[in-house]
């Protein structure tokens, strides 16, 4: 039995993470929960899992939750984030707290020696080099919770031998062939409308961006320890090929499955082994024709914003990272245009001076900083 310590159990992945869970109460026990201010459900949640520790990261949340929960210590704040991720009693943490703020919880489950499986990729955008340098120092277990890179992770059980690139694929979101013209009036409901998955809002609007593929570049150079060099993108609309390897004797592995991340979820959960997950098997048939694109990085600036940033280093990466949630939060809430996103990011690159991140103190100052200037410039487009 492995106790589950799930941060972010009101989102997306954590519904799909709840779901895989309930289907083996034989395997799973969950241990703690933690959610952001969302105190109505988490209180559903604690009906049925019954954990032994909720943190709720807003303090008013929760003192309603714990007035009507019975057995369960309820905690508030980012460092009790901190204390279940650590937990001697935690066994695997799923960090599924959507954006910079799931940063330090990640690294705690890290630097504890934890099984961490990691959707929240803006840790490895944030930190990349310390995160990493902390799971080798701390023998902690990292398995990727995002399609493509568990895509990789899967199709590299073969080995790194003779590896000349991985390939992530893109679905293109749901902008993949509207003209850059009409780009300029799209709604965040048409922005968040994907066509092949449901996720949380920000991410969503960063699949139409393709923020998103940018942040998984950034995500893949750490987690497999490769340059921008080997490491491309083909667009893909239907999302059935999840990634590929490319061998230089001329094999491609690919990992195919339907888009659910219920598949991702339970392999990060019984990995080595497998288990159900209750997603459908994949019917080829079904699904043809698998179409292959390459990507336009004039249309889809932010793509290019993320190459750039991954090449230049540094605070290159947190700096887009930040910008990039503070100009997607302006956006969702009707304060900003769709097109303004990639130009306040572009212009708090230019604005934010370059600098070395060599330590976490770094990280999280540059985090800060970047939000204060990447607000002003949001403002001038407000
Ligand atoms: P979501 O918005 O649906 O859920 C986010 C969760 O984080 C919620 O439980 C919320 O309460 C919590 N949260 C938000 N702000 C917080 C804060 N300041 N402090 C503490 N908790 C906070 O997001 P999601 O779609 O589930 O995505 C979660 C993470 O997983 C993101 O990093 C995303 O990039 C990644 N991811 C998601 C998918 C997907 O299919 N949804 C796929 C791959 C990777
Ligand atoms: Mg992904």
């Amino acid at each position: 039995m492995k106790n589950i310590t799930l941060l972010g159990a009101t989102g997306s992945i954590g519904d799909s993470t709840l779901a895989v869970i309930a289907l083996h109460p034989d395997k799973f026990n969950i241990f703690a929960l933690s959610a952001n201010t969302n105190w109505q459900k988490m209180r559903v949640l604690c009906e049925k899992f019954q954990p032994k520790v909720v943190v709720m990261a807003d303090a008013m949340a929760a003192e309603k939750l714990s007035k009507v929960v019975n057995n369960i210590e309820v905690l508030h704040g980012s460092n009790a984030l901190n204390t279940i991720a650590a937990h001697d009693q935690t066994d695997y943490v799923m960090a599924a707290i959507v954006g910079s703020a799931g940063m330090p919880s990640s690294l705690a489950a890290v630097k504890a020696g934890k099984r961490i499986m990691l959707a929240n990729k803006e840790s490895l955008v944030l930190a990349g080099d310390l995160f990493m340098q902390a799971v080798a120092d701390n023998n902690a277990e990292l398995i990727p919770v995002d399609s493509e890179h568990c895509a990789i992770f899967q199709c590299l059980q073969s080995g790194k031998s003779g590896l000349s690139k991985i390939q992530l694929t893109a679905s293109g979101g749901p902008f993949l062939h509207t003209p850059i013209e009409q780009l300029k009036t799209i709604t965040p409901d048409q922005a968040c409308a994907h066509p092949n998955w449901s996720m949380g809002r920000k991410i969503s609007v960063d699949s139409a961006t393709m923020m998103n593929k940018g942040l998984e570049l950034i995500e893949a150079h750490y987690l497999f320890n490769l340059p921008a060099e080997n490491i491309d993108v083909v667009m893909h609309p239907q999302s059935i090929i999840h990634s590929s390897v490319y061998y230089n004797d001329g094999s491609t592995l690919s990992q195919l499955g339907n888009p659910d991340m219920r598949t991702v979820i339970a392999y990060a959960l019984s990995y080595p082994d497998r288990i159900t997950s209750g997603v459908a098997p994949l019917n080829l048939a079904d699904n043809s024709p698998l179409e292959f694109y390459a990507p336009d990085l004039d249309k889809f600036v932010c793509l290019k914003l993320a190459f750039d940033a991954l090449k230049q280093g540094g605070n290159a990466m947190g700096t887009l990272n930040a910008a990039n949630e503070v100009a997607v939060d302006y956006f969702l809430n009707n304060k900003i245009r769709f097109l303004d996103i990639a130009e306040i990011i572009e212009r708090t690159l230019d604005s934010v001076p370059h600098s070395r991140i060599t330590s976490l103190e770094d990280a999280v100052a540059n985090d800060k900083i970047t939000r204060e200037v990447a607000c002003i410039i949001a403002q001038s487009y407000a």
